[in-house]
């Protein structure tokens, strides 16, 4: 029986499946490639499940961030620090890493906010806080 659980990871921060690939085994520390975030795979009776490493801290905001724009091949600007202040802040007040630019504290607004993983940066250049820039060619 093949119902995906064995090939298939779930992140908990885009809560979204991802492939998992030959050789992770139990306990393998993972970039998520749809958001960039950090994970330690367990087994569950659910499936393969991602356990956010260093959750809640900066250092896991600021690592994601620059795993997702690496992944993308994104930039940032010199409004880098602040919106990870931003995004610090957020966290303090509302128990999650939300786009600092929005007033919806929802999932989706996780950042990296559902528009950016969708392709806004493609799309427009950067994303709605200017976070995230499109390389230049
Ligand atoms: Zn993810």
């Amino acid at each position: 029986m093949s119902d995906g659980k064995q090939e298939r990871i779930y992140c908990p921060v885009c809560l979204a499946r991802f492939k998992k690939e030959e050789g992770w085994s139990e306990g393998a520390v993972v970039i998520c490639p749809i958001c960039g975030q950090k994970l330690r795979l367990v087994w569950s009776p659910e499936g393969w499940q991602g356990e956010r490493v260093d959750r809640g801290t900066e250092k896991e905001i600021r690592e994601r961030a620059e795993s997702f724009a690496r992944l993308r091949g994104y930039s940032f600007n010199e409004m880098k620090e602040e919106l990870i202040e931003g995004l610090v802040g957020k966290h303090r007040l509302f128990g999650e890493f939300y786009c600092p630019c929005r007033m919806e504290h929802t999932p989706e607004y996780q950042c990296p906010c559902k528009p950016t993983r969708g392709g806004d940066v493609e799309r427009k250049g950067r994303c709605y806080c200017g976070f995230f820039w499109k390389k230049q060619v």
